[in-house]
């Protein structure tokens, strides 16, 4: 049996190598219960071979022309759209979202391919001419150096592509730590790279937990830290690298309210409450976990939503399933005691996931659609992020109060609103505190056209994931002044501002 055998290891210059420590970790097939695989947790010795791998394919890299970047970008692309089943598979054997859904989230990580295929274009610098006598200003974006990406379970395949297609394309080198509960979609990932064309060294990953993280943030080679994850992780991420002068962006945890109104259309509400509340059994950073419903709509709503969610097919991801399990026993216990504890706290349990019986074999970790209506603000399943098929239904007597509870929140990742009446979505849309905002769309992720990111709590740093903002976070500006002498140009001293 060779090192690797049944082993997710690291990415390392192109090759996949066991690395250098004995601490593993298990990788469970969540439908069954059972462990599938271990995976390498990563020592520092690991880190630093990966980051010098990144570092000595740095230079070569940036010095690659842009066509000969975008040749790589575009064959990525075509792999990625054909081996998209392959993909979805190994997501839904190790996270447990359905296939369906794991094919959803590659399509979404292919959009931000095709973004970076574009990029020549964002990487334009500026020109002006004439400025003073004789004088030109032009400006360029060079790539930063030795970049790392720190990704959550929730999107194994997604979250690592928000990065680094756009890191790559604007010519730097990458040093990926996927979640350890789900890796093998990063291995995939790399591999399809090489066979891409992507030079060795560009590309890297790293298994493992906190010690991996944290030799990342401290490395004097890593210039960047893009990290995805829960709020206290992010908050660690964002103060130790900036403190190691680094520049970051870490987004964290969210709790997504969707506010209706009593205008709203609620067959349209519910539908949209019941796919963004339990799609991935809410294991999303995106899912509505509060749904605010301003009187006198509750009672219909609730009985809708209700209806519906009771016909929620749960099972294992590969059997036509419309929700998978949770990714872990500990985590589904703990998803099961916010219920408890807010069945305590005196919500009424519409719904009860505790009670489900799954389309599966084995013992898998699955909590069914749960419903709770009549949550107040001060119960822990509103103030915390549960991560989960929980829904809360919170009253709200007014537009205003509803607005107030959102501002109020500590997160502001994504919100929603439903209503016909235009005016309110438009007060709505101007005066929210969070990020994301969709209009009668419950889960708002912007296209990967624009940048994707939230405010307060749900994101550390000033430039979003992807987009524009992701070209800019990659990239460092650097302005040129320059003047070519003339005869009879200006010369001689002059001690002052030049001012013609
Ligand atoms: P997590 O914070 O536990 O882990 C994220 C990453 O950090 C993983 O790679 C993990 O190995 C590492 N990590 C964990 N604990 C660490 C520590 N103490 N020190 C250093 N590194 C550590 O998050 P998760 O459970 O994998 O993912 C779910 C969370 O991610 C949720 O809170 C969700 O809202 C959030 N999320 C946010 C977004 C967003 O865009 N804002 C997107 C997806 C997920």
């Amino acid at each position: 049996m060779t090192a690797l055998e049944g082993l997710v290891g690291h990415w390392v210059e192109g090759k996949h190598l066991p690395g250098s420590g004995e601490r593993r970790g298990d990788v469970y097939d969540p439908a069954t219960g059972e462990v599938r695989r271990q995976v390498a947790f990563a020592e520092e010795a690991d880190v630093d071979a990966a980051v010098a791998a990144a570092d000595a394919a740095r230079t070569a890299w940036r010095d690659t022309s842009l066509s000969r970047r975008t040749a790589v970008l575009f064959a990525f692309r075509e792999l990625l759209a054909t081996r998209r089943d392959e993909l979805a598979a190994i997501i839904t054997a190790e996270h447990g979202k359905v296939l369906d859904d794991a094919q959803g989230e590659i399509a979404r990580g292919l959009e931000v391919v095709e973004f970076a295929c574009g990029l020549g274009h964002l990487l334009k610098g500026e020109h002006a001419e004439g400025v003073s006598t004789g004088v030109d200003v032009h400006s360029l974006r060079q790539p930063v150096g030795v970049c790392a990406v720190i990704s959550p379970f929730n999107f194994p395949a997604m979250v690592p592509l928000w990065f680094v297609p756009v890191a790559i394309a604007c010519g730097n080198t990458v040093v990926l730590k996927p979640s350890e509960k789900d890796p093998s979609a990063s291995l995939f990932l790399a591999r399809l790279w090489q066979e891409a064309g992507l030079p060795d060294g560009v590309l890297n990953v790293v298994q493992g937990d906190r010690v991996a993280v944290d030799r990342l943030l401290a490395h004097p080679r890593v210039r960047s830290v893009s990290f995805v994850g829960s709020t206290p992780v992010a908050r660690h991420v964002y103060e130790t690298a900036t403190a190691a002068g680094k520049r970051v962006q870490a987004l964290g945890g969210a709790k997504n309210h969707m506010v209706v109104l009593p205008d709203a259309d609620l067959d349209l509400a519910a539908d949209a409450a019941v796919n963004a509340g339990f799609g991935s059994a809410g294991e999303r950073c995106m899912a509505v976990s509060v749904v605010v419903a301003v009187e006198p709509v509750a009672d219909d709503l609730v009985a809708r939503i209700a209806e519906r969610a009771r016909t929620i097919r749960v099972g294992d991801g590969r059997r036509s399933c419309e929700m998978g399990p949770l990714v872990t026993r500990e985590h589904r216990d703990r998803v099961a005691a916010y219920v408890a504890a807010g069945e305590a706290d005196g919500a009424k349990v519409v719904l009860d996931g505790r009670q489900v019986e799954p389309d599966a074999d084995g013992d898998g970790f699955f909590l069914g659609p749960t419903l709770l209506d009549g949550v107040r603000p001060e119960m822990s399943v509103y103030t915390d992020e549960i991560f989960g098929p929980v829904l809360s239904v919170v009253r709200a007597a007014t537009y205003q109060e509803a607005v107030d509870l959102v501002d109020a929140n500590p997160y502001g990742n994504g919100v929603a609103i439903f209503t016909n009446d235009g005016g309110a979505a438009r007060r709505f849309e101007h005066e929210v505190e969070v990020g994301m905002v969709g209009v009668n769309v419950p889960i708002p992720v912007p296209v990967a056209q624009f940048s994707f990111g939230g405010w307060k709590s749900s994101l550390f740093g000033d430039l979003h994931a992807y987009g524009p903002d992701g070209v800019r976070f990659f990239t460092r500006g650097k302005v040129v002044t320059t003047r070519w002498p003339e005869p009879g140009g200006a010369r001689g001293l002059d001690l002052g501002f030049p001012r013609s």
